[in-house]
């Protein structure tokens, strides 16, 4: 007979919208999802990946048992192994007192600068918070780093530069309230579907003007007032151009830049060189419809400006962002609902994984590694004595890699992501995997990743596991556990804790950063001590709304738009800007630029919708490109092509399509028979190190010609 239905709910797992779902379970099996009406965030809609895109859970290539490579793996030789049959199944103490064994080892030959670990912008706050907090308390390492690296580290760098804080100012479903909005280097209909649904609904029911500026033609653009076609890397002579029209017709808000800003000046005279002019050679876009937008822009009574990996994954990704930030200061659409700097994070946790420490330069909270108070205040909560805490800057993911070799990284603990996948210039990286000395991975599946490790832990997947993800527009909600986790699989921070206690008994200082949690929750009040933005959030406050940090008491009601009163660097600073060109510009032998990016039924790297129904809807990686440039080439809808960089080259079939601007093509980066990555280039904004994928150059070729 069957149990009665339970109905649990919880939030989506893929994209950082945040969407709120209830899982309908049955015998411990969740056979439908559903979303409330009620619902702040999203109102009951879904899109196709949180509604059908859960059945990873029960893929029969889901690892739920400790796995150690039967052939022990050495530096330089070291293989990928997707196949079991070279696994050997251990039990849980087996796996941790392996890899604590191996940690040690290399800790106590090598030092802090061996350790390195990636955390993971789909795992929970609690779970990267004790990740961080295992390599910076126990290995005094900070080589921490998570996959914002490769999306948004340069608006974050911009927006601390110009603001001092990097999340979103507002939140997504105020672009109702806006009369004018620009949306750059963001497809929402693929990325954000349900913020896109929003936009729309902006445009269509309350008269919204939108500005669309992108060097593809994405599916928002049959919703805009303008659209600005922008070739690849030309992001900060066209928004400088839009600030140099606003200022000479006299159009920016006088009072907003005395009062709350600062270095207008030597803002304003950099802003000479931006003329509509320049920018039109620089873009390709018409000067008038630069005018145009500027004017539209500046007399709006609301504002607003979002964003998403066009404009920071570049070599100048940082410039890109403060473009844009000069913008909003310029005309003072910020610090007002319905207005503001909206970078749309893409995965479900990213900004959570940010505030909750997974980054090489901050403990959590944005609190820099390198300042003396902050680390005193970090060895006082995790009972380290006084200067044992690493007070250098660590490493970032691709640095990370980049410093493989002996004498620098030995070990890497990888949770949840997948740099063979995520990487730039994957051939580099393959490398850079092959020569580690110990490498950990802890995911549901051995994907390209995993497949090099020496041992795989077995992680229970969202549905199986408490803990909270923190979206887009800064909504800290519930994950909840709906059944119990698969096979030997379990949490990430019950794992974690658990090695954590290991490596401490062998390095002779048992739970000294204390590790006995009982639940996740006391994980996040032990955060929330030290991190003011989160030092109000209890899992009782946040049983059916979240609430959108800063929550700085336990009864504060959360922030739904910053700075009403003030910046956090107390006035916001403009910065003069210069333009930089890409780091590879197209030539007779390389004559297209490359883009990459997702595609709405897949989710980075794959490692969950691969194993997903959602692969049946897209099962291929397609390249698109425009019609003239597939005439020329003589390539044909559906054919096969050979894409060639400097780095690599792959083979996938051609879609033709106006989706996609004259001398420009777009891969998806999902798929590893035609791995993206493989040709993109390692060159990395020199503020943010974050490469660039928007802009490597290729030569495209009919692949049946061969
Ligand atoms: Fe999940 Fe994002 Fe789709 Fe919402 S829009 S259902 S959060 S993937």
């Amino acid at each position: 007979m069957l149990n009665a239905e339970k109905v649990v709910p919880t939030t989506c797992p893929y994209c950082g919208v945040g969407c709120n779902l209830e899982l309908h379970v049955r015998d411990e099996f969740i056979y439908k999802v559903t979303s409330p009406f009620d619902s702040v965030v999203n109102h009951g809609n879904l899109c196709v990946k949180g509604r059908f895109g859960y059945d990873f859970i029960y893929n029969k290539e889901r690892v739920t048992v400790p796995l150690i490579r039967k052939q022990p793996q050495t530096p330089g030789q070291r293989t990928q192994a997707f196949d079991r049959s070279a696994w050997r199944e251990v039990s849980w103490d087996e796996a941790l007192d392996y890899t604590a064994d191996r940690l040690v080892e290399i800790y106590q030959r090598d030092g802090s600068k061996a350790m390195a670990v990636y955390c993971c912008a789909k795992a929970t706050n609690e779970d990267n918070y004790l990740l961080q907090k295992f390599f910076r308390a126990v290995f005094r390492t900070n080589n921490v780093d998570h996959c914002t690296r490769l999306c948004h580290a340069a608006s974050v760098v911009a927006l601390q530069m110009a603001i001092g804080s990097a999340a979103m100012s507002n939140t997504a479903a105020e672009v109702s309230d806006c009369d004018v909005f620009i949306l750059t280097g963001s497809n929402p209909t693929e990325n954000h579907p349900i913020i896109a649904l929003q936009m729309k609904a902006a445009v269509q029911k309350h008269g919204a003007k939108l500005i669309v500026v992108d060097p593809r033609r994405i599916e928002m653009v049959n919703y805009a007032t303008l659209y600005l076609p922008i070739r690849p890397g030309s992001d900060v002579p066209v928004f400088s151009a839009m600030a140099h029209v606003i200022f000479k017709e006299n159009l920016y808000n006088r009072q907003f830049i005395e009062e709350r800003t600062e270095n207008f000046e030597a803002f304003a005279t950099s802003m000479e060189k931006f003329t509509p002019e320049f920018a039109e050679q620089i873009s390709g876009v018409d000067r008038g419809l630069i005018i145009e937008a500027a004017r539209m822009y500046a007399t709006a009574h609301n504002g607003a400006i979002f964003w998403a990996l066009g404009i920071p994954e570049s070599t100048h990704g940082t410039a890109n962002a403060l473009s844009l930030i000069n913008l909003a200061l310029l005309t003072g659409h910020v610090g007002r609902k319905g207005t503001g700097l909206n970078p749309l994070r893409g995965q479900n946790n990213v900004q959570g994984a940010s505030d909750s420490g997974a980054m090489p330069w901050h403990y959590p909270g944005y609190q820099a590694v390198d300042n003396e108070e902050n680390a005193r205040r970090w060895e006082e909560a995790w009972h380290i004595e006084p200067g044992g805490l690493n007070r250098q800057r660590g490493l970032t993911t691709t640095e990370i890699l980049a410093a493989v070799h002996p004498g620098g990284v030995r070990a890497l603990y990888i949770m949840g992501e997948n740099p063979m996948m995520s990487e730039p210039n994957l051939n580099h990286t393959r490398k850079k995997m092959q020569e580690l000395e110990f490498l950990v991975a802890q995911d549901l599946f051995i994907n390209e990743s995993g497949a090099f490790a020496d041992v795989f832990l077995p992680a229970a997947s969202w549905a199986e596991k408490e803990g909270t993800f923190t979206n887009t527009d800064r909504r800290v909600q519930r994950v909840r556990q709906v059944i119990p986790p698969r096979g030997q699989s379990r949490p990430d921070w019950e794992i974690i804790c658990d090695l954590a206690k290991r490596v401490e008994r062998r390095l002779n200082r048992p739970n000294s950063a204390y590790w006995d949690y009982h639940h996740p929750a006391e994980i996040l009040e032990e955060m929330g001590r030290y991190v003011p933005d989160y030092a109000g959030i209890r899992y009782d406050r946040i049983e059916k709304v979240g609430l959108q940090t800063p929550v700085p008491t336990p009864d504060h009601p959360g922030t739904p738009y910053l700075y009403g009163e003030r910046f956090p660097r107390g006035r916001a600073k403009f910065h003069p800007l210069e333009y930089i060109p890409n780091a590879e510009m197209p030539d007779e032998e390389y004559p297209l630029i490359l883009s990459t990016g997702r595609v709405l039924e897949h989710w980075h790297g794959g490692t969950l919708t691969r194993h997903s129904w959602m692969d049946d809807l897209f099962p291929e990686a397609l390249m698109d490109i425009h019609p003239a440039d597939a005439a020329r080439l003589g390539i044909h809808d559906g054919s096969p092509v050979r894409v060639t960089s400097r780095r690599g080259s792959i083979v996938l079939r051609a879609k033709v399509t106006t989706k996609t601007n004259i001398g420009v093509v777009f891969i998806p980066f999902h798929f590893r028979e035609a791995a993206a990555n493989l040709l993109t280039t390692d060159a990395l904004d020199p503020q943010a190190k974050i490469p660039e994928y928007k802009a490597a150059v290729v030569r495209v070729t009919p692949a049946s010609e061969e």
